[in-house]
């Protein structure tokens, strides 16, 4: 059974393989690999340093921001691509705390990305001007937004649990107690609706190799509201945010609005890939690829907790309270996912003992999902998993 949404087709998946990590990783969109080819030969190849302009290399941040905006609810002119995830929270979150001098407290959760939670303390740091970083327990966040909170920094959808914030109470709440707010939507882009201008947020920044499939190292994406772009300085004040870069002047002046939130030389190759990996989206909404996703991922979840009774669910038990990827416990879950992996079911693992299963109706069906539970099922029941080649750790989980 498929939807009008579903288009494996446009994927360059191996045969016989079951991924559940789009999450993680997404597949190679088939017109990605050709637009690589083709951006390496006939542009590098043939129009050398001519491509800046002739081939609009020097647009893509801008171009791409404005590809990926309406899938995360933002207007056009406010999403600048390039740089790393990592980079662009330390840049927004400095950006951030600038506008709220006074203010000494970055608000964050236990169930945040640690790489956002070290950028924060790493910033604190250098900045030396007092900030602290304080952890809430997600569900108790609003009652921790008080008025010395300077910043409220959350990750949209849990990377473990994949549970979801409300973006819009949150957010509103940060405005009403004085803060600002920076969202990372690294498991929300390409995964689920989001309504960046409607919920009237700050920043937010996300990456684009998990379900926007730009491929491994792909660059993220920045947004600032349309009215605070003019009022921000950004750190990592590079020469591609300058208002005129090729006038070498010696003094930054920034760039207009989001704009300046460039740094240095788009990586061009990983920016044609993601441009031809954008074209996957086009002429569907959002709302459908989630509503598709949540179907899927109600089967998966009582096909597990049939057939599969001994792994714990991790994540919220309602569709409608996590993003795109299901998450169970169970204590050899590293050696579980392993076992999978061996026999075509691809999902991986967190530590410390979290299994996790992207549901990405893209080039998923319900198929998928029986064949994918029957495995487990397998594995489970026959302790495939036990076993010295599953049991040792590789570095990446
Ligand atoms: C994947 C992920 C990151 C990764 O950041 P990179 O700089 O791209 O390595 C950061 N934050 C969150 C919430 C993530 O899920």
């Amino acid at each position: 059974m498929t939807c009008d949404i579903y288009r494996k087709s446009l994927f360059e998946i191996p045969k016989g393989l079951i991924y559940l990590d789009g999450n993680s990783l997404g597949p190679l969109p088939r017109g990605a690999a050709d637009r690589l080819q083709r951006t390496a030969r006939d542009e590098w190849g043939q129009m050398l340093i001519g491509a800046w302009n002739s081939a609009g290399w020097m647009d893509q941040p801008a171009q791409l921001g404005d590809r990926i905006a309406p899938l995360i609810g933002a207007h056009p002119g406010t999403v600048m691509v390039g740089e790393t995830l990592s980079i662009r929270i330390y840049q927004l979150l400095d950006a951030a705390l600038r506008l709220r001098p006074d203010r000494k407290v970055i608000l964050s959760d236990t169930g945040n990305f640690p790489s956002d939670l070290y950028v924060a303390s790493g910033l604190i740091t250098q900045l030396q001007t007092g900030h602290e970083l304080t952890l809430a327990e997600p569900d108790a966040l609003i009652a921790a937004i008080t008025s010395e909170v300077a910043v409220v920094m959350l990750t949209d959808v849990d990377y473990r649990t994949s549970r979801r914030h409300e973006m819009d109470r949150i957010t509103a709440a940060a405005h009403d107690a004085g803060a600002l707010v920076v969202w990372d939507l690294a498991h929300s882009a390409g995964a689920l609706p989001v309504d960046l201008a409607g919920c009237q947020t700050d920043f937010a920044a996300g990456c684009s190799y998990k379900y926007l499939n730009g491929g491994p190292g792909a660059p993220a994406f920045a947004y600032v509201a349309p009215g605070l772009a003019e009022r921000i300085t950004p750190a990592l004040s590079g020469w591609l945010g300058h208002r005129a870069p090729f006038d070498f002047g010696l003094d930054y002046r920034p760039a207009a609005g989001a704009a300046r939130l460039r740094i240095g030389t788009p990586p061009v190759l990983q920016m044609a890939a993601l441009d031809a990996a954008l074209d996957v989206f086009d002429g569907i909404s959002m709302d459908a690829v989630f509503a598709r996703s949540r179907t899927l991922s109600e089967r998966f979840q009582s096909l597990i907790a049939q057939h599969c009774p001994q792994l714990v669910l991790a994540s919220p038990a309602a569709s409608e309270d996590r993003g795109s990827h299901l998450s169970y416990r169970h204590p050899q879950g590293y050696a579980i996912i392993q076992a999978l992996i061996a026999r075509g079911v691809v999902g991986d693992f967190r530590a410390p003992d979290i299994l996790r299963f992207g549901i990405t109706p893209l080039y998923l069906d319900e198929a998928d999902i029986d064949q994918a539970v029957a495995v487990c099922a397998q594995v489970l029941e026959k302790r495939l998993w036990d076993d010295p080649t599953y049991l040792a750790r590789q570095p990446v989980t």
